[in-house]
């Protein structure tokens, strides 16, 4: 029978090796060195193993057991701080705990390897033969059990470091994980199994072969799902290259990680931000994007912050994500092109289509409309050109902006026509702002080079309008008519209705 566990022993032997050398050539990627290590422990027990059954010399197998002691004493230290180092669990707790287990495992091996002047380790040790096979029966002392049994308090720690591991990681790295965790603890239950209860119903097959199986899942989780080294990398590499800032909020709103961008929007804007900025948009709905408006002595900046909360089984916030987004460039483009759409190119007063949409929200009350128009202003556009036609109309409207309050609006329906509306025009009112133009426009600096005759406008007003019934054409009509008057009286003058 011995003979049969010896060529499976080869057997496990090869397939360690070949396991061993797989990590070897992986050596660089993270913790695959201390699996290396683990699989050297493994050839070191599978060969005392192979000698032990060999050998017939009590001595000689005797020693040999001991090296199978040695190899399994520091499989369990190297399985341990792989999966310390492969769950990132490096810390001063797990460092004391390795440097414990390294010593009282060297005791063990001083105490195992001298045993026989001191007799600690073991109380019974000898040889019996049954068909022809020479087996070692050993009988430990209690502190010989003692040092068996901490290299299953090893591995069930680093099941338990996996099994925490999994529940934090991402759903791609779980298949690694969980190949990782039922290897070790396949390994844990196999070597409970065989010390307490396998030798006892007469199973009897070397531990180093069996040993195989866990670490076939552990290779497997490692070199296949080959996300050691790349994934958390990659993700992190990913995280801090985007533009946009990433907040990860714990479950009462405050900031458990920035990426790069995150950290120097804080940097920059945080002390202008509510101290609690990001944990009361947090707090206040559901997922959502809010604008933030910086102003600093650099410009204006707009940002962008959009919420998504992470949602536990009971329906409560479990914590959330913050992605922060710098659009002031998207705002200034917004910005102009509503100027652009709203305003007139040339004076930039309103145009049109704003004064008769702000004439449409307007309430009944005592509204105006005044018509303003240039007279003769061909002759100026034909004598001195179209630019210095230009530079009086934005004299004019220089002037006529000097004439009329905050709540008054201006704006050029076209040539070189415009349109005072006032919201509070009594007709006393229509009449003291006409005479402030003519007075203005009189002595307006126009910006241009030749000597201009004096520039003089026709004024049509029509008051007491009732916005919400009167629409802004026939309330223009209305006020055209009166400028119609105007210029039929000769023009520098006001008519009014
Ligand atoms: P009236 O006294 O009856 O108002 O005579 P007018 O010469 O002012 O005649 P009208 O108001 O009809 O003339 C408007 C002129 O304004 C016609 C057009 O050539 C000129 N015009 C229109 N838009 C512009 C502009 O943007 N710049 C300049 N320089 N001229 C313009
Ligand atoms: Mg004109």
């Amino acid at each position: 029978m011995q003979i049969v566990y010896i060529y499976l022993n080869v057997v496990s032997l090869i397939i360690i090796s070949l396991l061993g050398m797989l990590s070897f050539k992986n050596r660089d990627e993270q913790c695959s060195k201390y699996f290396t290590y683990s699989m050297i422990f493994m050839i070191i027990w599978t060969l005392g193993t192979v000698f032990e059954l060999s050998t017939h010399n009590f001595y000689l197998k005797v020693f040999f057991r001991n090296v199978v002691q040695f190899g399994m004493a520091f499989v369990s230290i190297s399985d341990y701080w792989f999966v310390v180092s492969y769950t990132k669990s490096e810390n001063s707790v797990h460092r004391a705990i390795l440097c414990i287990f390294i010593i009282l495992n060297i005791l063990s091996m001083i105490l195992l390897f001298t045993d026989p002047i001191h007799n600690l380790m073991r109380s019974k040790i000898y040889m019996l033969e049954s068909n022809g096979d020479f087996d070692l029966i050993v009988t430990s002392t209690y502190l010989g059990a003692f040092f068996v049994q901490i290299r299953f308090i090893l591995f069930g720690f680093a099941t338990v470091l996996l099994f925490i591991h999994l529940a934090k990681i991402f759903r791609n790295m779980r298949k690694q994980v969980i190949m990782i965790s039922m290897g070790c603890l396949l390994a844990l239950v196999l070597l409970v199994a065989q010390q307490y209860w396998l030798q006892d119903h007469g199973f009897s097959v070397p531990m180093s072969v069996i040993m195989c199986i866990p670490y076939i899942f552990i290779s497997i989780g490692v070199f296949k799902y080959d996300f050691l080294s790349v994934s958390p990398l990659a993700k992190d590499w990913v995280i801090n290259s985007l533009e946009e800032g990433i907040v990860v909020l714990s479950k009462e709103g405050k900031i458990l990680e920035a990426n790069t961008a995150a950290s120097i929007f804080l940097d920059d804007f945080g002390y202008m931000l509510d101290k609690n900025a990001l944990y009361n948009i947090y707090n206040r709905v559901e997922d959502s994007v809010h604008q933030l408006k910086l102003e600093t002595a650099s410009g204006i900046y707009y940002y962008e912050v959009k919420i998504h909360h992470f949602l536990m089984k009971n329906g409560k916030r479990g914590g959330g994500v913050a992605v922060i987004r710098n659009i002031t460039e998207q705002m200034v483009r917004q910005h102009e092109l509503q100027e652009k759409a709203e305003l007139d190119g040339l004076t930039q007063i309103y145009n049109r289509k704003t004064l008769e949409r702000e004439y449409g929200a307007l309430k009944n009350g005592s509204t105006s409309i005044m018509i303003i128009d240039i007279d003769k202003f061909k002759q100026i556009n034909d004598t001195f050109g179209h630019p210095t036609g230009d530079a009086v109309i934005l004299g004019v409207v220089e002037a006529m902006k000097k004439c009329i309050g905050n709540t008054d609006l201006i704006g050029r329906l076209g040539g070189d026509e415009f349109c005072i509306i006032l919201k509070e025009g009594s007709t006393e009112r229509c009449q003291d702002i006409s005479n402030q133009i003519f007075e203005k426009i009189k002595f307006q600096r126009y910006e241009v080079a030749c000597k201009l005759p004096n520039i003089q406008v026709s004024i049509g007003a029509a008051t007491n309008l009732e916005v919400e019934t009167i629409p802004f054409e026939d309330a223009y009509k209305k006020a055209d008519d009166m400028l119609y008057t105007a210029k039929q009286k000769g023009g520098n003058c006001c008519v009014i209705q």
